[in-house]
């Protein structure tokens, strides 16, 4: 199986994955010309992609898929809660929506709920596990907190994709500066159990379910390079030398990954991997 991450953070969240007869997107958040281009990188063309399926409907997550959808009928696999505040927000389109499979031709795929958003702006929040041949990748993102069943259904899986989203500090610091105060209600919701994991929570995870099997660890939907640096709750160094460190103390050693948010540049996909 393949792994790229075209596109991570909150302009816009698209992965691809392969295998031998399965091309798919989780997720297709980016701008539809960003993710065909990045695609192209990798010598592949949107319209082979098999199917999409979508985490949640936050637009980060969903923004190209009606072009997807018009220009090509692609698949896309999402719950009826999903579904609906898809159409709702994209509009007018030959939907194709399915649900979700556990089979994708060679890619066997395990779904389970996570804690993120509400209802009626997010649908019902899927995070994935994703299995062929043996090699299992875990597509960790937007979820205000673990759960147990997350925890035994990610275990040992040889590249697991997690949030990294904020850094304690920063947002703590922000939250008792005036000069923040716009920010307030959004920032409450970012460190609530229904918005995202900070560095810290990312670290502790990784250490419940990284075993010497996880090869790879992307770090991803990074609060970074906005246009305004003041928006960053996040870097990917910060974030990489606390999951780094905390892991050493359980003698795990993943190779790091980076993954790109656009902003203030226009980002890039990141490294393949293959597992
Ligand atoms: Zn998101
Ligand atoms: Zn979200």
């Amino acid at each position: 199986m393949q792994i790229c991450v075209l596109g991570s953070g909150s302009s816009g969240n698209a992965t691809y994955v392969e295998t031998e007869h399965a091309k798919i997107l989780i997720d297709a958040g980016l701008p539809f010309r960003v993710i065909a281009a990045r695609l192209a990188e990798l010598g592949v063309l949107a319209d082979q992609i098999d199917a999409i399926i979508l985490t949640h409907a936050h637009i980060d997550h969903i923004r190209s898929v009606g072009t997807f959808e018009r220009n090509f009928g692609t698949p896309v696999f999402a719950p009826p809660e999903t579904r609906k505040v898809t159409m709702e927000k994209l509009g007018d389109y030959p939907w194709n929506f399915y649900q979700l499979e556990e089979k994708l031709n060679d890619l066997e795929i395990v779904s389970f709920p996570v804690p993120h958003g509400d209802r009626r702006s997010a649908g019902r929040p899927l995070n994935f596990i994703l299995i062929s041949k043996g090699a299992r990748y875990a597509h960790i993102t937007d979820l205000g907190t673990h759960t147990p069943e997350m925890l035994e259904l990610v275990r040992g899986a040889e590249c697991i994709h997690v949030e990294a989203n904020y850094e304690e500090s920063i947002v703590a610091s922000k939250l008792r500066d005036p000069a923040h105060a716009e920010e307030w209600a959004y920032l409450e919701w970012v460190a609530s159990s229904r918005g995202h994991l900070s560095n810290t929570q990312c670290s502790e995870f990784l250490s419940m379910v990284a075993t010497q099997d996880t090869r790879h660890v992307f770090l991803a939907h990074l609060s970074e390079n906005h246009t305004q640096p003041g928006k960053d709750n996040n870097s990917f160094r910060i974030a990489r030398r606390q999951v780094t460190r905390h892991l050493k103390n359980f003698g795990l050693k993943p190779e790091i990954h980076r993954t790109y948010r656009r902003g203030a540049t226009e980002g890039r996909k990141s490294d393949a991997v293959r597992i």
